[in-house]
């Protein structure tokens, strides 16, 4: 699974990263940044993260990504 975050939609809630902080992470107030090759272990937090994401910045699945 990939993983993309719309950079200019995030809102730096970091809902993403309670759920998921081996994929996501935070770097002060609104810098994201994140593992766009989701580790398998990891992909039902980022699923998780997806639908908790209060501005829906984060696409995830096999066709997100490169
Ligand atoms: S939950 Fe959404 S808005 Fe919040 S840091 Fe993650 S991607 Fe950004």
């Amino acid at each position: 699974m990939h993983v993309v975050v719309d950079l200019n939609r995030c809102q730096g809630y970091a809902q993403c990263v309670f759920l998921a902080p081996r994929v996501f992470a935070l770097h002060g107030e609104e810098a994201l940044t994140y593992t766009p090759a989701v580790p398998r272990d990891q992909e039902e937090r980022v699923r998780e993260a997806v639908v908790a994401c209060p501005v829906q910045a984060i696409l995830a699945g096999e066709r997100a990504g490169p």
